[in-house]
């Protein structure tokens, strides 16, 4: 197995990703080589290649929703065989002796996790992620894919689903709780899919009643239109949870007046932009105003184990490698239903037994 491999990365902020080779580690004791069937596009990964979150590491390979098949395990390994179908997030390491890491909570690690691409691995190389043939991977942050799930429905889970699934579980998403799910896109609609098998009474706020038949069946029972301004009026202190997907800049202040008394709005949309708050949108119903980052390994695999349960993938468009640069114009217009899944197979152009 070579471990030179094709990918796809961003030079720099402002041009197309373009073809690229990256080099692997050796398989290491505690590693696992993974053959890349699938990987989800997240709009987390275009902030990052246009350099929306602070400078860059180029080339970026992005990827963090990975669905694939081990192909090699390290001497040490003992959760894992070649064969196996498994899935990588957004993390690849982590100090795994901080108090969140014994916790289960490596996302909050103490000091400061390793995440799946453009961040400094603990080899001191940048991590590069799933817009690839291959990935070497710490066994500790490898989630194993139900069989119940296919790969390409399984991808988005591993940001899609975990970012969107801790929220609703840490603010107790389940049946009496009134749940709404701001923009519905890869996270949103998984927001949706996940909150209703909870058992919540699900409420889309979009910002048009275009994807109304879709949010409907994905579970939700009521669907308004945000660019609507009675929409504020007709829902004011109706909800338990409001969880914010929303990759652009929101007025916090009219969607916190549509919350109950201790109502929680949670965002995990993290636009480049701040966002301000008046006072009284949170004192006067004691609201809580919330935020939270995908999710450890532990909850990852039991959020994978949930999807199997209740037959939940992602509701996905695949595409070739070389539709990239057009998926990403699609994200932007919000014009996704609602997460590309990028089909590796023709990085094989030049493939070295990968
Ligand atoms: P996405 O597929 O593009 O979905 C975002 C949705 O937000 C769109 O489909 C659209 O929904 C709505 N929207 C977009 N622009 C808007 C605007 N100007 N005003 C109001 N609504 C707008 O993106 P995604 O992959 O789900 O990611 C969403 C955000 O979450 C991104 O900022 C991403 O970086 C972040 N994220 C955070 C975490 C975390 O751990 N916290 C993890 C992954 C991603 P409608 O068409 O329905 O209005
Ligand atoms: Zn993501």
């Amino acid at each position: 197995m070579s471990n030179t491999v094709a990918a796809y990365a961003a030079l720099s902020a402002g041009e197309p990703l373009v073809p690229h080779t990256i080099e692997l580690r050796e398989v290491g004791p505690h590693d696992v080589r993974i053959d890349i069937k699938f990987a989800g596009i997240c709009h987390s990964d275009i902030h990052t290649v246009r350099d929306e979150w602070g400078p860059a590491n180029y080339p970026v390979v992005p990827g963090h929703e990975i669905a694939g098949i081990v192909t090699a395990v390290g001497s040490a390994v003992t959760k894992f065989a070649v064969g196996d179908r498994v899935g990588v997030g957004c993390l690849v390491d982590s100090c795994g002796e901080c108090v969140n890491c014994r916790r289960g909570e490596e996302q909050y690690c103490v000091n400061g996790n390793v995440q799946t691409y453009n961040a400094v691995g603990r080899d001191g190389k940048i991590t590069q992620g799933g817009y690839a043939q291959s990935v070497v991977v710490t066994e500790r942050f490898v989630c194993r894919i139900p069989d119940g799930l296919a790969l390409d429905v399984a991808a988005p889970l591993l940001c899609a689903g975990i970012t969107t699934y801790a929220p609703l579980r840490r603010w107790g998403a389940g049946p009496g709780k009134r749940v709404a799910v701001v923009g519905l896109g890869g996270l949103g609609h998984m927001a949706v899919k996940l909150a209703h098998a909870m058992g919540a009474d699900v409420t889309v706020l979009s910002q048009s009643l275009k994807k109304r038949e879709d949010g409907l069946a994905l579970g939700a029972t009521a669907y308004y239109a945000t660019e609507d301004p009675d929409t504020f009026t007709a829902l004011a202190g109706s909800f338990d949870l409001i969880l914010n997907t929303v990759s652009a800049p929101l007025d916090l202040d009219a969607y916190l007046g549509l919350l109950a008394v201790d109502g929680v709005l949670s965002t995990v949309g993290a636009p480049a932009e701040p966002m301000s708050v008046h006072a009284g949108s949170l004192l006067f119903q004691r609201r809580v105003l919330a935020g939270s980052i995908i999710g450890g390994l532990r909850e990852t695999q039991e959020m994978l184990d949930f999807c199997a349960e209740h037959n939940l993938g992602a509701q996905i468009e695949v595409i070739g490698v070389e539709r990239i640069n057009e998926a990403y114009e699609r994200v932007l217009a919000s014009d996704v239903r609602y997460r590309f899944v990028i089909d590796t197979s023709g990085l094989s152009q030049g493939r070295s037994n990968g």
